[in-house]
């Protein structure tokens, strides 16, 4: 199957901040300090594209996916959908967006309304966007079920009649109803055992090539993002560390973070002995980072200079950017030579 035409940008991301201001009192509340989520990113998704983002918990990856569906709001920078500024949208203009980008959320339990019958929860983006009504609305929720590998019949049953990867398939046909361009995949099968991720990312795929979808996809394990991604976005401390191609990043990682991460993926040949890069202590707090790189507290390969200054995210030859005082940019590289 065929993936629809790329090069051309559906989603831009420039320069996303998102930080979540620390108060303190009462009555006269204060800000004392905030936690940096998500501290400059930048990043582009070509139609018909799937970027996964990784890194892991509490990386920021999953503000930064709502951010760009101002599901909270930014604090600054661009977010621009198919050439419009997405937080500068109005509301009613932003409820029309809507429709072209929607959400998975990891938690198949726990993100749909146990109350509602499946044909109801699909159905209710429809109704929201004035998309279809009465018969109308019940044909397209059939066709959606039956599109996600579900049957028409499930229509009439409630989420807490389904298994984990079902409960999924019901999320997936939620967010197709509307027809969106983009949508995220916010850890759609984290939550899942690994038999029925493997059958989710197969279903993603085939929607993808049947409709032209554009994805980002985040995940804290790039071997789950190995499968679906066409390149792999990965993030450290609110950060982008490394974004390349996907054949180019397991291939020849190059930020020691991407290193020590793809260490750790297991071989499924178990003749190839690879050696595991451990990284010291934990993720640092996003309130207060370290300064310099904000790896150097747990890089096997610090130096003095990571501590004081920030590496810039520069491309370091064919698309593939790297945050690392230890990787040059392509220009200067050639200098080098
Ligand atoms: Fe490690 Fe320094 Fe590179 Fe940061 S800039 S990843 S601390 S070598």
């Amino acid at each position: 199957m065929a993936k629809a035409v790329k090069n051309e940008n559906l989603l831009e991301v420039k320069n996303l901040v998102k930080h979540f201001p620390i108060r303190q009192g009462i009555i006269f509340s204060k800000q004392i300090g905030a936690v940096q989520a998500v501290d400059d990113i930048s990043f582009n998704v070509e139609k018909g594209e799937t970027l996964g983002l990784v890194g892991e918990s509490g990386c920021g990856k999953t503000t930064a996916g709502r951010c760009i569906l101002r599901l909270i709001e930014p604090t600054s920078g661009e977010v621009r959908f198919d050439g419009k500024n997405v937080p500068s949208l109005q509301k009613e203009e932003l409820r029309e967006l809507r429709k072209e980008m929607q959400i998975i959320f990891q938690d198949p339990y726990g993100s749909l309304n146990p109350r509602m019958t499946v044909g109801d929860i699909i159905g209710e983006p429809l109704h929201i966007h004035n998309l279809a009504k009465g018969a109308a609305k019940e044909k397209r929720v059939r066709e959606i079920l039956e599109t996600v590998g579900l049957s028409a019949f499930h229509a009439r049953r409630f989420p807490h009649e389904f298994s984990g990867g079902q409960r999924q398939r019901i999320g997936i046909a939620r967010a197709l109803a509307v027809s969106p361009r983009l949508i995220i995949c916010d850890e759609p099968v984290s939550a899942l055992d690994v038999s029925i991720q493997a059958q989710v990312i197969n279903l993603l795929q085939d929607l993808q090539a049947e409709f032209g979808l554009t994805y980002l996809f985040i995940a804290h394990d790039l071997s789950v993002v190995k499968h679906i991604s066409d390149r792999v976005a990965v993030m450290y401390l609110g950060k982008i560390v490394e974004l390349t191609g996907k054949t180019e990043l397991y291939k020849n990682p190059k930020h020691p973070y991407t290193q020590a991460l793809l260490s750790a993926i297991p071989e499924a040949d178990p003749t190839i002995k690879k050696e595991r890069i451990l990284l010291k202590g934990d993720v640092p707090s996003p309130i207060n980072p370290p300064s310099g790189c904000r790896f150097h507290t747990r890089c096997p390969k610090v130096m003095d200079i990571c501590r004081v200054q920030e590496p810039a995210f520069v491309d370091s030859g064919d698309g593939h950017f790297v945050a690392c005082h230890l990787v040059p940019a392509a220009d200067k590289a050639e200098n080098l030579a």
